[in-house]
């Protein structure tokens, strides 16, 4: 897992300009139950990739709740479903959504608000996807505006 890690980071220093940082998180793969707790503990939890806005959310939020993964700034601890696959390039794009919680929290990075954290996040997520000609309307029904909603600070 480390070198995949540490290709992401590069990647998204080149790609987002975000500061590489090679002191990886955690990662820990948890079933579904255990992520929805993982979820109403973590306050300074960070979702993917979609749920509404705020420090603490989850998603993807397709039909029903289905949350894929987690960033616990305070652990360092990426949580991954275990059902997450490294074959899969829309798994892949979840990490690399967490990864840039993970690289703006090592770095200490500052936002107006939570929301706007979460942009970075979803441009990185959705030039991953096109790698693989994919896209976050595709994957995780994620329009534009959506989007949008999720990574615009309300006053
Ligand atoms: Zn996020």
């Amino acid at each position: 897992m480390n070198i995949i890690l540490t290709a992401i980071v590069m990647w998204l220093a080149a790609t987002m300009g975000l500061p590489a940082n090679f002191e990886h998180p955690r990662i820990q793969f948890v079933a579904p139950a255990q992520m929805q707790a993982v979820l109403e503990h973590g306050r300074s939890t960070s979702e993917t990739p979609g749920a509404a806005g705020e420090s603490a959310s989850a998603a993807p939020r397709n039909a029903g709740f289905d949350v894929v993964a987690l960033y616990d700034d305070t652990r360092r601890t990426i949580y991954l479903a275990r059902s997450w696959s490294v074959t899969s390039p829309a798994d892949m794009s979840v990490l690399v959504h967490e990864m840039v919680h993970h690289l703006q929290n090592v770095a200490g990075l500052q936002y107006e608000c939570a929301q706007a954290r979460e942009e970075p996040a979803y441009i990185a997520q959705d030039k991953w996807l096109a790698l693989f000609g994919k896209n976050l309307v595709d994957e995780f029904k994620l329009d534009a505006l959506t989007v949008k909603l999720r990574t615009t600070c309300i006053d």
